[in-house]
């Protein structure tokens, strides 16, 4: 439990805490966030710049990327914010432990490799609170596709700005040939061409990724191509995940954004380079850090407010409450708490569905891999695996063990394992199949590993949008936050988080009259008028 609230922290808002006017992203002046002129920046309701007194006081449920963006924007505005998690560690699903090695090495452990886009805007605003320069986040220089028995795509020499992406990654890649370009069906590829939010879903959340892609008639190989690297990043199977969730993906990264499909990765665990840093901006803001602390039950008052229940404490009052959680999280902790919302809205909770387990292997070797091994590499064909990375070429920490013993620290991903699956068989051929993919690891001794089985990344299944819940609800005063979370904002995984944190702020924010965090997203449509008019036709 951390210290209680400091007193007001006066000008916190403009500047005090190290925070800029731009980095707090002022409704009138808010600069553009990347390269990309045609980002789009979302108007902020007016209001006072921060909380008359008394301040309220807010319990922000949840310590992922979504509960700190909340936290950030209603603790600069001098709201009294709790934050609680039942994790020991902030984070959520990015979050880092310490762990010993066989070898007595003391090291970080977490879910790993996590890709930075260019284009998540608002997440880097809530990162830049604490590093200005975002000097934390390193550039990884290309991002390799291997399929097994066929060629390699890469987006190093992709231009970034569209059409020439999209037209550039294809005339590259040895995934997309003549032969198979002609034989596409263009006319079922035009929605790709002109995506916007909500209207997307409409058109396209009736049928899954797989069919959407089929009706196209991508080329075999792109098809894989598109499944590795857009329908496996949400955990789920392509022939479950929804159609307009892929398409979003393909507007997100590809059409609708010039930043590109290169992205930055933290240059250190993510306590060490993300959360410590931001955990300390947090309190200098008068945050109250409570971790370790899981939340059993939200109760309305009848005189306004909530008391929040924790740990088998008392119930603590509250004038607000933001539940930034996961899919399961937040449907136990609704269940928790009968009062809450109406029954629609509780139905639609209850029906929330995660994502099948993954597994993230982290293996240490005593010997290195071969030197031109990318920092990351996508991979189909080999069984289960999705991913591998090479943490030294990037992770200070991984490249300080590799410097001092030879060793190499190789990272394995594999997304949408069957429930049933056997551990560790699921493990072992893991590895197996990173001796196919890096030959050279086969004769490599094991120092030591760590396996991570999880399951709390949301599904959007085909059908599943109109029912999804959004950050308002039919409580007043509370809200949601999350990368499970409804939004009209083109945004997906973790800027969907940071961004829905941000969004969650602003509506309680308004409530007491006060400006809240300007968003960005990348454009709202498809960019060009001719691209427009040819989705038109579709
Ligand atoms: C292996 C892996 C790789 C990924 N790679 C990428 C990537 O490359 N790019 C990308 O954009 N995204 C990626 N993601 C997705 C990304 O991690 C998530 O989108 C993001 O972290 C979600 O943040 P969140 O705040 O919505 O949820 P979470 O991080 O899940 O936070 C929810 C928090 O609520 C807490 N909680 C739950 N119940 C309670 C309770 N009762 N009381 C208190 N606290 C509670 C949980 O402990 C958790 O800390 C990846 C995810 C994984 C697992």
């Amino acid at each position: 439990m951390a210290a209680g609230h400091r007193a007001h922290l006066h000008g916190a808002a403009t500047g005090g805490g190290g925070v800029s006017g731009a980095a707090l992203g002022d409704g009138g002046t808010a600069p553009r966030r990347g390269r990309d002129r045609r980002a789009r920046r979302w108007p902020l309701p007016t209001g006072r710049e921060r909380v008359a007194s008394p301040a309220p006081r807010v319990a922000v449920v949840g310590g992922g990327i979504a509960g700190l963006a909340a936290a950030t924007a209603l603790a600069e505005r001098g709201v009294l914010v709790d934050l609680l998690e039942r994790r020991p560690v902030l984070g959520g699903r990015l979050a880092g432990w310490p762990t010993t090695l066989a070898d007595g090495s003391a090291v970080t452990m977490s879910r790993g490799f996590h890709a930075f886009f260019r284009q998540y805007y608002n997440l880097r605003g809530l990162l830049r609170r604490a590093d200005p320069r975002l000097a934390m986040l390193t550039p990884l220089p290309d991002y390799p596709l291997r399929r097994r028995g066929g060629g390699q795509d890469s987006f190093a020499r992709v231009p970034r700005t569209p059409p020439w992406s999209a037209l550039g990654f294809a005339a590259l890649s040895p995934s997309f040939t003549w032969s198979g370009l002609a034989r596409m069906a263009p006319r079922a590829a035009l929605p790709l061409l002109d995506v916007r939010v909500p209207e997307v879903y409409e058109r396209l959340d009736g049928i899954s990724a797989a069919d959407f892609l089929y009706a196209v008639r991508f080329p075999e190989e792109a098809r894989h191509l598109a499944f590795e690297v857009f329908s496996r990043s949400f955990f789920a199977d392509p022939g479950e995940l929804s159609a307009a969730e892929l398409a979003l993906m393909f507007h997100i990264y590809f059409l609708g954004s010039a930043e590109g499909l290169l992205f930055d990765v933290p240059a250190e665990p993510f306590p060490q380079a993300l959360w410590d840093p931001l955990a300390a901006y947090l309190r200098g803001h008068g945050v109250r850090l409570r971790t370790g602390t899981a939340v059993e039950r939200v109760r309305p008052r009848a005189g306004g407010g909530f008391a929040v229940a924790a740990d088998g404490g008392r119930p603590e009052v509250f004038d607000a409450v933001v539940l930034a959680l996961d899919t399961g999280g937040l449907r136990d902790l609704v269940a928790a708490s009968p009062a809450l919302g109406d029954a629609p809205w509780r139905g639609r909770i209850a029906a929330l569905r995660q994502a099948p387990p993954f597994l993230v292997s982290r293996l240490w070797l005593d010997r290195p891999v071969r030197p031109g091994r990318a920092g990351f590499l996508g991979t189909s064909g080999w069984g289960p695996l999705d991913n591998v990375s090479v943490l030294e070429r990037w992770e200070g920490e991984a490249a300080r063990w590799a410097a001092r013993t030879g060793g190499s620290v190789v990272e394995l991903h594999a997304y949408a394992v069957g429930p049933t699956a056997d551990r560790a068989a699921m493990q072992r051929r893991l590895r197996a199949e990173l001796h196919r993919v890096y030959p050279e690891t086969a004769r490599a001794r094991l120092v030591d590993a760590r396996h991570e089985w999880q399951d709390d990344c949301p599904l959007f299944p085909v059908g599943g949008f109109a029912a999804r819940p959004g950050v308002a609800t039919p409580q007043p005063g509370l809200v949601l936050a999350g990368d499970l979370v409804r939004t009209d904002l083109p945004t997906a995984l973790m800027e969907r988080a940071a961004t829905t944190g941000f969004q969650a702020a602003n509506l309680l924010l308004e409530r007491w009259g006060v400006r809240g965090q300007t968003l960005w997203s990348v454009p709202t449509a498809g960019r060009s008028r001719l691209l427009r008019t040819l989705a038109a036709h579709a």
